[in-house]
């Protein structure tokens, strides 16, 4: 049996072929990739999720070993025996007489936790096997620094955060002052679709990469799961599949990014993917690195002569330094606390359409039906469509987050979690939102298409064909008065709901509470 000095562990979500780790060969370390059974089980996941994982950690391998590194890739069939991870890394330190256990930070906390607690573990039991803790080398906020941008339990506005970091790593700037003179473009980045803008919008790219044996081993090991998977998966795979995503958003995307960013169609063969890069799987599991992001979309812009205006850059640079940065601070600032949050006291059980689409309301089926077909939904279906009605509802948060982080393919609980809890179900007491994103179906209406083809009418808030989101926004406003009514940024809403006919209110309540007591028939 071969002795490796040290072993590396490499998480599904830790391929980052450019880590410094790599840049030089050594014959005393063994890298470890492995298909582990615990995290298939920590929550159900879509199958094309999994799928995504396990190739793109075969084609990693793949990468590893034809630059002469020492690998290990244990599948599923390997790591049965295995219930932890703890388990699995004594083990081949003990196969292959390893002194050392070396690994990057986890991005998720109860991975940290898993791994810092076997550190104390081997001290305890006296293995003398050293362990050691990398950094990813992945995001561009280092991550010893999140304290001096966060502060556990406060606010931080998002807009103050993504100045000081265009300031810092001098991105999109002119000297001190923000390129244009403006350092933020969101108000003209709210455009629907007119009819005439439905028949230019891009097909997507599409990978083929096959993953029948994958699938194979996911029946066999009887890993619970749901959605659709083909064997040909859409999703990219590796480093280059990733890039050329990234090049293809950059070249026919980015001029309308922003324009469309928060619009929905269903009117569309790409419905589903609009102008959206579709590049969260790769940057999550770290085969794109955010600043070679920036930088190539930054490059597009300058290369297209006025054709990516400034807005629609700026927009998706805001996305990736502000929000993507900006959701990891506050995650790891307020772990674990805000992973129990629950600040509405929402119980309501995740009513059984969200696991079939199958549901009357038009918005709600397109949206979480394409969920389970492609493992995809785009932003605004996902806060404004599912998760402002996960929030009016009422939805039990831990549902609600154990849906989100199953169903997305890029869903990873650094970035799910302060999404879900937060933007969305402001079961974190505001830390992340300053106002609910909570919207009644006359916003949804504005922004897509959906209403005209549903069976209720969106026109309606009482009566059989009432729009479900008129009512239960009403409702919801009521029932948490104590909470936002002195919030200056709900006074509008506020307002009017006090300016409403009293039999108004209370017919609006009664429906409400119909369907809150019927949420499984919406
Ligand atoms: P684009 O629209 O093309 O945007 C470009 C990139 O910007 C994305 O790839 C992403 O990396 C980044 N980005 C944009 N918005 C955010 C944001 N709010 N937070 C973090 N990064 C952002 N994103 C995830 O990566 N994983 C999740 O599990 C996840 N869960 C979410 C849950 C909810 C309730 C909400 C409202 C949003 C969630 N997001 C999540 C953020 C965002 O919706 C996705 O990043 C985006 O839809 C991915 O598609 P895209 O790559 O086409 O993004
Ligand atoms: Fe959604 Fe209401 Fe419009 Fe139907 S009418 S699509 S439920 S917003």
């Amino acid at each position: 049996m071969a002795k490796f000095k040290i072993i590396r562990l490499i998480l599904g979500d830790q391929l980052n072929a450019e880590h410094s780790w790599f840049k030089t060969k050594d014959p005393d370390v063994l890298y470890i990739i492995a298909e582990l059974h615990q995290e298939q089980e920590y929550v159900k996941h879509h199958i094309q999720k999994i799928c995504a994982f396990f190739k793109s950690m075969e084609n990693f391998v793949l990468g590893l070993s034809k630059a002469d590194h020492h690998v290990l890739h244990l599948n599923l069939n390997d790591t049965k025996e295995f219930s932890s991870l703890s388990d699995l890394l004594i083990s081949l330190s003990e196969r292959f007489n390893s002194s050392q256990i070396q690994y990057q930070r986890p991005d998720e906390y109860r991975l940290k936790v898993q791994l810092e607690s076997l550190e104390g573990k081997l001290k305890n039991e006296n293995k003398g096997i050293e362990v050691t803790q990398f950094d990813t080398e992945h995001f561009i906020l280092p991550f010893d620094e999140i304290p001096s941008y966060f502060n556990a339990n406060k606010h931080v506005r998002m807009e103050n955060f993504y100045r000081k970091m265009r300031q810092r790593f001098n991105i999109l700037m002119e000297g001190a002052e923000p390129l244009g003179g403006q350092w933020n473009y969101d108000s003209d980045n709210r455009k629907s679709f007119k009819k005439d803008d439905l028949k230019s919008i891009p097909q997507p790219l599409l990978f083929s990469n096959n993953v029948a044996d994958i699938l194979k081993r996911i029946e066999h090991h009887q890993i619970e799961h749901f959605g659709k998977a083909e064997s040909a998966l859409l999703w990219p795979c590796s480093p280059q599949q990733a890039r050329e995503l990234l090049e293809y958003f950059c070249k026919i995307c980015l001029s309308n990014f922003g324009n469309f960013q928060d619009a929905i169609t269903e009117n569309s063969q790409h419905s589903w993917s609009l102008y959206h890069s579709r590049i969260s799987f790769a940057l999550n599991t770290k085969m794109l690195h955010p600043l070679d992001v920036i930088d190539t979309a930054i490059e597009h812009f300058h290369a297209s002569k006025g054709i990516i205006s400034l807005s629609q850059i700026e927009g998706f640079v805001r996305q990736i330094l502000g929000w993507r940065e900006y959701v990891r601070g506050m995650y790891w600032i307020n772990m674990p606390d805000i992973s129990n949050s629950n600040a509405l006291n929402a119980q309501q059980k995740l009513p059984k359409w969200f696991w079939d689409g199958n549901t009357k309301m038009k918005c709600l089926q397109q949206a979480i039906s394409q969920s389970l077909e492609f493992a995809y939904a785009h932003h605004i279906q996902r806060l404004m469509l599912i998760g402002n009605f996960s929030l009016l509802a009422g939805l039990q948060p831990d549902e609600v987050d154990a849906w989100y982080l199953g169903i997305y393919i890029d869903a990873i609980e650094w970035v799910e979690l302060p999404n879900t809890r937060g933007m969305a179900l402001s079961a974190d007491g505001g830390l992340i939102a300053t106002k609910p994103y909570a919207a009644s179906g006359n916003y949804i209406n504005k922004m897509s298409d959906h209403c005209k083809t549903c069976h209720y009418s969106v026109k309606e808030k009482t009566g059989e064909l009432a729009c479900p989101f008129n009512s239960l926004y009403w409702h919801f406003l009521d029932r948490h008065k104590e909470q936002f009514l002195k919030n200056p940024r709900m006074a509008f809403p506020y307002k009017s709901w006090q300016k409403m006919d009293g039999s108004k209110q209370t017919a609006l309540l009664h429906q409400a509470e119909h369907y809150l007591n019927n949420l499984d028939s919406l």
